[in-house]
């Protein structure tokens, strides 16, 4: 039997380079190799837009056809959507009796989040407390595998340990599920900080060639370098970091002309933007096709969650009996 990859996705609008290459890649890649369950997290969303939920359902389609649009083959992947398979919330539940405050607090991503987002004394219950809810979406498919961007990865371990403690209390349900980072597990935005829909500095998988052309002449590069003929530092440059992983035939020489200044940033940009476009060509294409098929996505989804319902229900027996609640046992 295959191994089982379980991952997801905030439905947050059209998906950027990061969530490509954090994520998404490796998905693609894996999904011969493994059973995969793949989900849209839309309770997720509440956890910074609670206020604002007349979006969600519009970005979950957008994903969906940016999943499709890369290769994920509904074939090979259970698509489906979070707030439909009613059972992580109870499994949420139960697992948040397992975790202290104190434990959820020391959280470096969602640190990180509630200093980014200024929600110092005012974060609420549910957003300390999402990692826990990431737990149950993984292990109630007993997943084995979690191929993620590097923020995730504190989540991942938090999965592990309530696992562990979970079996040491009730009996052996779950798997202690390991991450799978790429080597772009944090890709940087063109502003050189983590790429995020929410701070601009994001390159959608969807843009036009005009639109990528403009975002890269924005980027920011090696400061220390002002014009051509100054020495750059690639290593410091976000540019140089695409062309690492977009452009990787020609790397080495645009390392060496940047370092001795022949390469000037203009000109080493408009490369850039070329072999983007040149990239995301094929994704491009794909969605335009699949954003005329709703019928189809609709198709895709409803199997999803069919299927994952049916996954969840039968964690959740073993579940209930491990923890003798929830159920009628003999009177
Ligand atoms: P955004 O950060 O753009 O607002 P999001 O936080 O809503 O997006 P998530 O659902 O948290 O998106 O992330 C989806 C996946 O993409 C996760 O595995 C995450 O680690 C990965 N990811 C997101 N941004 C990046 C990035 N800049 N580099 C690498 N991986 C990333
Ligand atoms: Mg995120």
């Amino acid at each position: 039997m295959k191994p089982r990859i379980l991952s997801g996705m905030r439905p947050s609008g059209r998906l950027h380079l990061g969530h490509w290459c954090g994520a998404l890649e490796n998905w693609v890649h894996l999904q011969d190799d493994y059973e995969n369950y793949h989900l849209v997290a839309d309770w997720h969303v509440l956890t910074t837009n609670y206020e604002n939920t007349a979006d969600i359902w519009t970005h979950t389609i957008d994903m969906v056809i940016d999943w499709l649009a890369t290769g994920i083959d509904p074939n090979k992947n259970v698509i489906f959507i979070q707030s439909h398979v009613k059972e992580h919330a109870e499994l949420h539940l139960l697992f948040s009796m397992l975790v202290t405050v104190p434990r959820l607090e020391r959280n470096p991503t969602v640190k990180e989040q509630i200093r980014e987002l200024h929600l110092e004394n005012r974060v609420s219950y549910g957003h300390l407390g999402y990692p826990v809810l990431q737990a149950a979406d993984i292990l109630i498919y007993r997943a084995n595998a979690v191929p993620v961007g590097e923020d995730q990865v504190p989540h991942v371990e938090l999965t592990r340990e309530i696992a562990r403690r979970f079996n040491q209390l009730y009996g052996e349900v779950f798997p202690e599920p390991e991450a799978l980072v790429t080597e772009f597990s944090r890709l940087p935005g063109l502003d050189g900080t983590k790429m995020s829909k929410s701070k601009n500095n994001a390159i959608l998988l969807s843009d036009e060639p005009e639109e990528i052309r403009k975002k890269v002449m924005m980027a920011i590069t090696d400061p220390l370098k002002v014009r051509r003929g100054d020495p750059g530092r690639p290593n410091v440059c976000t540019i140089f970091n695409y062309h690492k992983k977009f452009n990787s035939r020609e790397v080495s020489e645009i390392e060496k002309d940047c370092q001795s200044g022949v390469l000037g940033c203009v000109a080493c940009k408009q490369n850039l933007a070329e072999k983007l476009t040149q990239y995301l060509e094929p994704f491009r294409h794909k969605r335009q096709s699949l954003e005329k098929d709703r019928d189809y996505i609709r198709q895709v989804l409803e199997q999803g969650n069919r299927q994952a319902r049916q996954q969840a229900a039968a964690t959740m027996e073993l579940v209930r009996h491990a923890m003798k609640i929830g159920y009628m046992m003999e009177i």
